[in-house]
């Protein structure tokens, strides 16, 4: 049998590893200047004078987003049912609720009128996700929030880089957006995670959270006379710092970004082209303007197809080739069914999709031969 083709594999080269091996050899491998350097990369990167933080999780990202726009006990965070638990779970640990809600059936992404139904005097925030890197409405989100005086967060792990109608995700008018480098994401750091927002307020407080409460500036500004191991606590924060050596292969996986986004789009393409005519629906791809990271290939298997979902998942697998299911959704989760009493008819469109689908191979490393391998394997099931 030919060798096996993962649903998803980290592309690292000699830049990466050589800067993390000049990271160890140097004496600092804590955060220090890699990460100021990443953050900086970073920041020019999305442009619109935003402030980059770096993290060691998306998840922490988020829990510091949350934090720092004060949503506690007695609040309410919209969020679509079909995301990763990690969306969800960041209220959670500030004691906060959440109000799960349905996408619409074409882009996968959070539905509008679906927000706009779950809004109550206790909702604080909305956490749009971009699912698989296609924008969400973002205009329309942002209007919402605006009539509503709610918050904005955008949980961008997919969307690195995505665009919306020409601007890049991250730099929209949204409070905060935080991008993950989990290692399936498209550019990773082992683990790790980037918070942006154009606030100086929501940053200072975030940069205080991220490590132990800390407050640097402080005596930087006001006390620059006492000694540098002097430091004050202002707040019981976290520890949420990203160390220099991830920080090292963030630098160049960031550089590489614009490469690998070419490569993602053109077997996006490919995948498109040789699919369209088997009983699928295939992704949606921007049609307002902006452009899709491609971090995810999820295809839909119809009812009229001769296999069902977790048939083709098997076919696939028999034949060396690894797909995946994002995700199992929010309502279908033991603690989150329960805790909030969600039953499948409150998610009609979500279900319906999460049954149908799975995420094909899609990574830049991946031949065109990889590739071709994958669509016979399909074509043959589904024909
Ligand atoms: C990966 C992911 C996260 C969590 O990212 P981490 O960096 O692993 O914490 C959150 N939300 C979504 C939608 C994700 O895909």
């Amino acid at each position: 049998m030919s060798e096996f083709i993962p649903f998803a594999v980290p592309e690292i080269s000699n830049e990466e590893i050589n800067e993390v091996v000049d990271t160890l050899r140097s004496g600092w491998i804590t955060t220090g200047p890699k990460v100021k350097q990443f953050e900086s990369d970073f920041q020019s990167f999305i442009g619109s004078g935003v402030e980059a933080i770096a993290v060691n999780s998306a998840t922490a990202g988020l829990h510091l987003a949350l934090e720092a726009l004060g949503v506690g006990e007695g609040d309410e965070v919209i969020i679509p049912s079909l995301t990763f638990t990690a969306t969800a779970e960041v209220a959670r640990y500030l004691g906060a609720d959440i109000r799960v809600v349905d996408i619409d059936s074409d882009t996968l992404n959070i539905d509008i009128e679906a927000i706009r139904g779950a809004i109550t005097l206790k909702t604080k925030v909305i956490m749009p996700v971009h699912y698989a890197g296609l924008s969400c409405n973002m205009d329309e989100i942002l209007s919402l929030a605006e009539e509503f005086d709610l918050k904005v967060v955008e949980d961008a792990a997919h969307a690195l880089p995505t665009t919306y109608r020409g601007d890049m995700i991250g730099a929209l008018k949204s409070d905060i957006a935080v991008f993950s480098f989990y290692a399936n994401k498209t550019m990773t750091t082992g683990e790790g995670g980037m918070v942006v927002t154009r606030n100086s307020d929501l940053a200072k407080r975030m940069k205080i959270m991220r490590l132990h409460g800390i407050d640097r500036d402080a005596f930087d500004r006001f006390q620059s006379k006492k000694p540098a191991w002097y430091y004050e606590v202002v707040a019981p924060g976290f520890k949420y710092n990203m160390t220099d050596i991830a920080a090292a292969m963030g630098i160049h996986q960031l550089k590489k970004l614009p490469g690998f986004l070419d490569r993602r789009q053109y077997l996006a393409k490919r995948y498109f082209d040789s699919l369209v005519d088997l009983p699928l629906t295939l992704p949606m791809d921007d049609m307002d303007g902006g452009s899709h990271s491609w971090h995810l290939f999820v295809i839909r298997v119809q009812d009229n197809s001769p296999v069902n979902r977790d048939e083709l998942i098997q076919i696939l697998s028999d034949q060396g080739i690894g797909s995946s299911v994002h995700y199992v959704p929010l309502h279908r989760q033991p603690y989150w069914r329960d805790k909030y009493q969600l039953t499948i008819d409150m998610f009609p469109i979500t279900d319906k999709a999460y049954q149908a689908m799975l995420s094909i191979p899609l990574y830049t490393a991946m031949s065109d031969e990889q590739q071709d391998r994958v669509i016979q394997v399909l074509r043959e099931a589904l024909t």
